[in-house]
């Protein structure tokens, strides 16, 4: 199986220029790819593929662009490849493959000649040499693609793709004792079914907040029309990108922690399959679920299920789950948004609202198991 190993590295001023460098030129095959092929299109109806804008760029690398010759070729047909990938993801449904900003986080990809050394602390990259690498870990296996990257706060990482070897862990059986329900929420991030929560990190709360607050000072001090932004525009974007980072630092140490926690008490986990691409078309939607980090949430589950042998089952999107009662299955038409909790007129159960979403998810979840899947009590 492929796992994925991420390290801070340390590059020296000289390797930091070169990495400036590939960074660059890297942009510029993407972005030029990315405007040959809008061309081609608009013009002409053509599509051009990866193999046409690698020849493309060959000819310009002899020519009028000689200065892509510092980069590692592979890097750079590397870049167009990502173009391909985007283009393929537009088609399945992903937004538009969009321009890449020298402002944004930079990385580039090297798919072979990467060695690393875990005695000396150190990995070796094409051109570039020995770089300092801090091996929190060590890892065993085949090394596949690396990426390196420059966050907007000038950190540099390096992460490592790896094929152990190794088979994936066989699916624990369905039983119903084992499985779990998880109703998501904006206020209540996660709602489990057995009456266990999950809320949003207060200090994240908080941290949004004041990330507000300086994003406000920084549009203040951006001049319109001005060649160069000021000094302390410079100062404040750099204040903004750092607190960026913290929070989403933050808040993936927080969905790391609750996904695994979950991952470990339960051999079956029971989830709506929310439609989170159309639900973030609607803005006030799309950043509450951002906040929330839904999505990231519900890709740990799925990866970490596989490496512990864990079943994650969808069920459709549901409406009313949180006003059927999950004792008696009688629906309880009056209830409002607001009620967070409610008596069941027909068997008197007293159910939380959350709560009992989530145990509804998990009874549908268990009831439309596959046939080849026997359900054991
Ligand atoms: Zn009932």
């Amino acid at each position: 199986m492929l796992r994925a190993y991420k390290y801070a590295i340390l590059p020296t001023e000289e390797q930091k220029q070169q990495l400036a460098k590939f960074f660059g030129s890297c942009r510029f095959v993407y972005n030029l790819g990315l405007e040959t092929k809008l061309q081609a299109w608009t013009s002409a109806r053509k599509h051009l593929t990866c193999i046409d804008l690698a020849n493309q760029m060959k000819e310009l690398k002899d020519t009028e662009a000689e200065w892509l010759q510092e980069c590692p070729s592979q890097t750079l047909q590397m870049s167009l490849r990502n173009l391909d990938n985007a283009y393929t993801n537009f088609f399945r449904g992903g937004g538009f493959p969009k321009f890449k900003s020298k402002h944004h986080k930079q990385s580039i990809q090297f798919p072979q000649g990467v060695k690393t050394d875990f005695e000396s602390g150190t990995i070796f990259l094409p051109k570039l040499k020995n770089v300092t690498c801090i091996f929190h870990r060590q890892f065993k296996g085949d090394i596949k693609t690396v990426t390196v990257s420059r966050t907007t706060t000038g950190k540099y990482f390096v992460s490592i793709l790896v094929e152990n070897q190794k088979q994936l862990p066989k699916k624990k059986p369905v039983r119903q004792k084992t499985t779990v329900g998880i109703d998501m929420g904006v206020k209540t991030f996660a709602t489990l079914s057995d009456g266990t929560f999950f809320e949003n990190p207060k200090h994240l709360r908080c941290n949004l907040k004041r990330l507000r607050v300086e994003q406000r000072k920084l549009s203040r001090r951006f001049k319109r029309g001005a060649k160069e932004q000021s000094k302390s525009y410079q100062k404040q974007k750099l204040i903004v990108a750092k607190l960026h980072e913290h929070i989403k630092n933050q808040r993936e140490d927080y969905l790391h922690k609750a996904s695994i926690n979950i991952i470990r008490s339960f051999d079956t986990i029971c989830l709506e399959d929310l439609n989170i691409k159309g639900m973030m078309q609607n803005e006030k939607l799309a950043l509450a679920i951002g906040e929330v980090g839904w999505y990231k949430f519900k890709t740990m589950l799925e990866y970490k299920a596989d490496w512990y042998g864990k079943n994650i089952q969808y069920i459709g999107r549901f409406e009313p789950s949180s006003k059927l009662c999950s004792h008696c299955g009688h629906i309880f038409k009056e209830l409002s948004l607001k009620d967070r909790s409610w008596t069941c007129q027909s068997c008197g159960t007293t159910h939380d609202r959350d709560c009992n979403a989530a145990n509804n998810i998990k009874n549908f979840g268990l009831r439309f198991k596959p046939a080849t899947v026997n359900v054991s009590h």
